[in-house]
């Protein structure tokens, strides 16, 4: 029997398919197992959440604000094993991971906090009309493994706040922490209001074609965001897909590379690279391209590598063998295509999915460390000449995720409007925040998530028409 079990209709499952292994990255041994759901519990998790919905979509918004913020203390109270499970099954150092759970917390609370205004587009002797906003019916939530217990969070509070009811799905790669979230909130929410089935191959794929599902909340990547979008055809399910980038930071000519040399690392390398809106591609202009190469290195080799619960470690494993496959392969290749390895660029000979944070100096445009989203440990520098190639270079990909611009400030934000993006950093990258909406643009999806904008985007609208 697994350890954590599924809550379905506010009761512990086990799957009744086999159990799943989930692997600690930090010595690739099993850390624990997870139940597989049938798509029989998935239909069951449906049933159960549409049976809630009329229940919980009727209550006053105080009294789920009420819910919401017992999730926030239960999380709270909690925090420790909490993390403890993400640094065993994600890989994370435990600072991260707490960080990640304080997030949790955080989010929920401010999301709780958020007044959805009722809008008035005509207020006259003889009529009035307004706007309000109704909740979907069941919302399907499907995470990644890179932040999972954080953007679980993201995905299910806006949908409950709003009056809906969930089911989520975890990755198969991290289940273990959303099992218990969900464990836990079995003594918080009525039974059927949030569902975590967990499983692999091919539930999410029956969840994307579920008529029952009214909207799905996916955070991966775009050709699963593509086939999902396929899917959802078949009831128009409302779909909200945040399906990663490959964000471009400039610095500016002339720009103080030891204010800025911190901060490029750090958005580049948070937790291990893993991160949809991580700085990905960095464009330098040729005077200053060595300079920063080595400032860059000098802070990676700083960098303590190891389990991410042992003393001391910043940095800790890729999460998975697949992802860490790719991210020597882009390595390599750049390396045979004529760029400067300065700092990492070697995997240790140890059990684990450890890979040193690299600099891959004198990349180029059609490295495929340049072109693709490698989500890892890895950071190719550019030279360019003129900050108008630098652009034209920033926008050449298919996604537009997140962008940003290093150096004065005025000269910055000029730009900012160039960059093909959802959101622009100016002296900074990767900060996503409770208050504001965060989405991406091109290939990167659609729709956002944080603040009113995001909160609305797990409602309807509807126009009432008023004739006094
Ligand atoms: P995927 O993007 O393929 O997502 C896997 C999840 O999607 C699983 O839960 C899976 O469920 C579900 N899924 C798969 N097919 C469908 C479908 N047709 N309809 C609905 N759900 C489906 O993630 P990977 O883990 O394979 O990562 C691949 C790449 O995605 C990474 O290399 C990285 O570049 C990027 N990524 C981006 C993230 C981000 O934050 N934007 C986060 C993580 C990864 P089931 O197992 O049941 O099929």
């Amino acid at each position: 029997m697994n350890q954590f079990g599924m809550t379905i209709d506010g009761q512990t499952v086990q799957g009744e398919m086999p159990s799943c292994i989930v692997l600690n990255p930090a010595n690739e041994q099993e850390a624990f197992t997870a139940p597989v759901a049938s798509i029989a519990q998935l239909n069951k998790a449906v049933e159960s959440a549409k049976a809630a919905y009329p229940q919980w979509s009727a209550l006053s918004q105080v009294q789920r604000d009420g819910y919401i913020n017992k999730i926030a203390d239960v999380i709270e109270q909690n925090a420790s094993e909490l993390a403890e499970i993400i640094v065993k099954e994600q890989g994370k150092p435990m600072q991260l991971a707490q960080m990640e759970v304080g997030g949790a917390v955080a989010w929920t609370r401010h999301t709780a906090s958020i007044e959805v205004p009722v809008e008035v587009y005509e207020d006259s002797e003889n009529k009035r009309i307004e706007g309000r906003r109704k909740s979907i019916g069941v919302v399907g939530s499907i995470t990644p493994w890179n932040w999972p217990l954080m953007i679980a969070i993201w995905h299910i509070i806006p949908a409950l706040r709003m009056g809906n009811t969930v089911v989520l799905k975890p990755s198969e790669l991290t289940p273990i922490n959303t099992l218990k979230l969900g464990q836990l909130l079995q003594d918080v929410l009525p039974a059927g209001v949030l569902n975590v089935v967990s499983g692999s191959g091919d539930v999410g794929r029956a969840m994307s074609e579920h008529k029952d599902i009214n909207k799905l909340v996916f955070t991966g990547s775009t050709q699963t965001g593509q086939n999902i979008m396929q899917a959802a055809a078949t009831n128009l399910k409302r779909l909200t897909l945040e399906l990663g980038g490959n964000d471009a930071g400039i610095v500016l000519p002339g720009a103080n590379l030891d204010a800025i040399a911190e901060g490029l690392f750090a958005t580049a390398f948070i937790n291990m690279g893993q991160t949809c809106a991580a700085l990905k591609r960095l464009y330098v202009h040729e005077s200053q391209h060595d300079e920063l190469c080595q400032k860059l290195a000098d802070i990676a080799e700083k960098q303590v590598v190891g389990e991410g619960s042992a003393d001391g470690v910043t940095f800790g494993p890729v999460q998975n063998s697949q992802q860490l496959e790719k991210v020597i392969a882009l390595v390599e290749e750049a390396k045979q295509q004529g760029a400067t390895i300065y700092a990492g660029g070697v995997r240790p000979d140890k059990p684990g999915y450890f890979f040193p944070p690299t600099i891959v100096g004198n990349a180029q445009s059609g490295m495929r460390v340049v072109e693709e989203e490698q989500f890892g440990p890895v950071l190719p520098v550019i030279k360019y000449t003129t900050v108008a190639d630098a652009v034209a270079a920033a926008n050449s990909v298919e996604v537009g995720l997140g962008g940003s611009v290093w150096g004065d400030v005025e000269q910055a934000s000029e730009l900012a409007s160039k960059l093909e993006c959802g959101s622009v950093w100016i002296n900074g990258h990767a900060e996503v925040l409770p208050h504001a909406p965060f989405g991406g643009c091109k290939m990167s999806g659609f729709g956002v998530e944080f603040g009113l904008e995001g909160l609305l985007e797990n409602s309807l609208l509807q126009v009432v028409n008023i004739n006094k």
